[in-house]
């Protein structure tokens, strides 16, 4: 008897709809801005990473194709052998500026970056402490490291504290890992408890500013910053794809830590290096980050009078059954959760009906669905009052 051994992924696709999960590709044309073409539609974008307009920024532009014209297109090798560029090393240089810290380490993307550095410090008679909420990256870091792997709920610190109670002593080292400002909810991890309580139980700690660098802080270097934290013994990730309007991840922190991972970590040394264009773009918006606190100032005044005005909508709601709430934010990332994946897909709808781009975010990828808002610098009041206005 034959049979087809690619058979079962038909079948598996058909669960996926009929479980109302199956995801589809829309195509963005042009520049990247707080207007995007989106399948021959202008819309009002409010679901973009990009929150300092940088992407689509004449300056980053301009550094790609000036290192495109004068090193090429691809790096050609893995850093260790014949892909390391000067370039990358001004980067690196510029990001352990940026963040205060002895030394950085610039990976393809942050994903990789997560991956390789989680592997690299722990091993399987090692634990790992992980926020229920961090990023996919942290979550298969942990998993493929080969260490025991325990969850502790959302930013409780109590349960971070009693879970290493019950567990720390029986393990060699320890790594805590966290999103600072998390994506799908915009809260923020309570970093100076979580540092002492580190402290007291011997853990290494590894926050993911992924959506901080560039945004928080007074400096733009990220939630550590905006705590008071900076120099304080831990481990940074951070991505350059999203306010820095680049591609590729980082690791910023001790020199005897980063050269430790040069040495260790399989997805730097095994891949490509970052091309020539992503680099210099990269290594301009950190210089633009730095110079004009003007951007970063502008995305939270854009942040503060939309939520000022979401709350007032909210308000005029009051009494009406499944009214949608505000979820707590302390960063660009505002959500608005709704009664159900229905109530979500519906409001998603409305909202692209009057031309506004913000996605309905529903579970699994997270426990309650909600409509979830970025903010951008580069959004007008005219275009923060259009979103308020289209909520109904
Ligand atoms: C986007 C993101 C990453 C991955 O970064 P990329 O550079 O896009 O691979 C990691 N962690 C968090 C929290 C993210 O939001």
């Amino acid at each position: 008897m034959s049979t087809d051994p690619y058979a079962w992924i038909t079948q598996s696709l058909e669960t996926i709809h009929r479980a109302d999960w199956y995801r589809s590709l829309k195509s963005i044309a042009g520049r990247p801005g707080a207007t995007v073409q989106l399948q021959g539609r202008t819309m009002l974008n409010f679901a973009s990473n990009d929150y300092l307009g940088l992407a689509g920024d004449e300056r980053l532009i301009a550094a790609a194709i000036a290192a495109t014209q004068s090193l090429g297109t691809g790096s050609t090798g893995s850093r260790l052998i014949t892909g390391h560029r000067e370039l990358h090393r001004q980067l690196e240089q510029a990001i352990a500026h940026l963040k205060q810290t002895e030394d950085a380490i610039v990976f393809s993307s942050g994903y990789l970056a997560n991956l390789g550095t989680i592997t690299a410090l722990v091993g399987s008679r090692d634990l790992i402490l992980s926020d229920q909420y961090n990023h996919s990256s942290l979550k298969n870091g942990a998993t493929l490291s080969g260490a025991k792997v325990l969850d502790y709920a959302h930013v409780k610190m109590a349960d971070l504290k009693h879970q290493l109670e019950q567990h720390r002593d029986r393990y060699r080292r320890c790594l805590i890992l966290t999103d600072t400002v998390f994506s799908m909810d915009g809260d923020l991890c309570p970093l100076p408890s979580l540092l002492a309580i580190a402290q007291q139980f011997d853990c290494m700690v590894l926050v993911d500013e992924a959506h901080a660098t560039g945004v928080l802080g007074k400096t733009g270097a990220g939630c550590v910053e905006h705590f008071g934290c900076t120099g304080q013994p831990l481990i940074q990730m951070g991505t350059l794809s999203k306010a820095l309007g680049s591609l590729g991840g980082y690791i910023a922190g001790s020199a005897p830590l980063i050269d430790f991972l040069r040495n260790r970590a399989p997805s730097w040394i095994y891949t490509t290096g970052l091309s020539p264009a992503d680099t210099a773009a990269a290594l301009a918006s950190i210089s633009i980050v730095q110079q004009d606190p003007d951007l970063r100032n502008r995305l939270w005044q854009n942040t503060t009078q939309l939520k000022q005005r979401l709350t007032e909508k909210i308000a005029t709601w009051q009494g009406f059954p499944d009214s949608p709430k505000l979820l707590p934010s302390a960063s660009p990332i505002l959500c608005l959760q709704v009664k159900d994946a229905t109530a979500a897909l519906t409001l998603a709808a409305q909202l692209t009906q009057a031309n506004i781009f913000a996605p309905a975010i529903r579970p699994p990828t997270v426990p309650t669905s909600r409509i979830r808002v970025t903010v951008m610098a580069t959004h007008t009041a005219a275009q923060l009052q259009q979103l308020v206005a289209a909520l109904g």
